[in-house]
């Protein structure tokens, strides 16, 4: 059975695209742990980031790397963070997480809640800084 996020690459499930090519896409967090929270993941349905063949690695890295440099000047912050989890959705994904303190990236703590509207604007700013 595909992923939630192959569901999302072929379409099936609406998202708020940041960046796509051929092998990657960026999308918001639907449940945000900071403002402007984009999930990047290769569209190669592969559970673990560390299962990834070297080249899709390091494109998934590149490709989160040219989004994590347009962020701030979309979601003002200190710095932009990273992380891959991966307990809750068996595909990979890079956490790119807009930082102002720790708390924007406690993933323990409750998520936002921020609404399609608040989504849709934060993702039209963040597609416009991108180079
Ligand atoms: P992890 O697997 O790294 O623990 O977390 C999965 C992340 O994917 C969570 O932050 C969750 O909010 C996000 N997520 C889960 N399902 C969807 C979805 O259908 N659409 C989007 N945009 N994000 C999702």
């Amino acid at each position: 059975m595909p992923t939630i996020f192959t569901r999302i690459i072929n379409g099936e499930i609406p998202c708020h695209k940041i960046a796509e090519n051929d092998q990657f896409l960026a999308f918001l967090d639907i449940n945000p742990v900071a403002e402007g929270h984009t999930l990047v993941i290769p569209k190669k349905e592969v559970d673990y980031l560390f299962n990834l063949d070297d080249e899709t690695y390091t494109g998934l890295m590149l490709f989160a790397k040219r989004i994590a440099k347009a962020l701030p000047a979309a979601v003002p912050c200190l710095r932009v963070g990273v992380t891959v989890i991966g307990l809750e959705v068996p595909h990979t994904h890079v956490h790119l997480v807009p930082l102002n303190s720790m708390q924007d990236i406690n993933f323990s703590k409750p998520k936002l809640n921020p609404g399609q509207e608040a989504l849709i604007t934060v993702a039209e700013k963040i597609r416009k800084v991108l180079v």
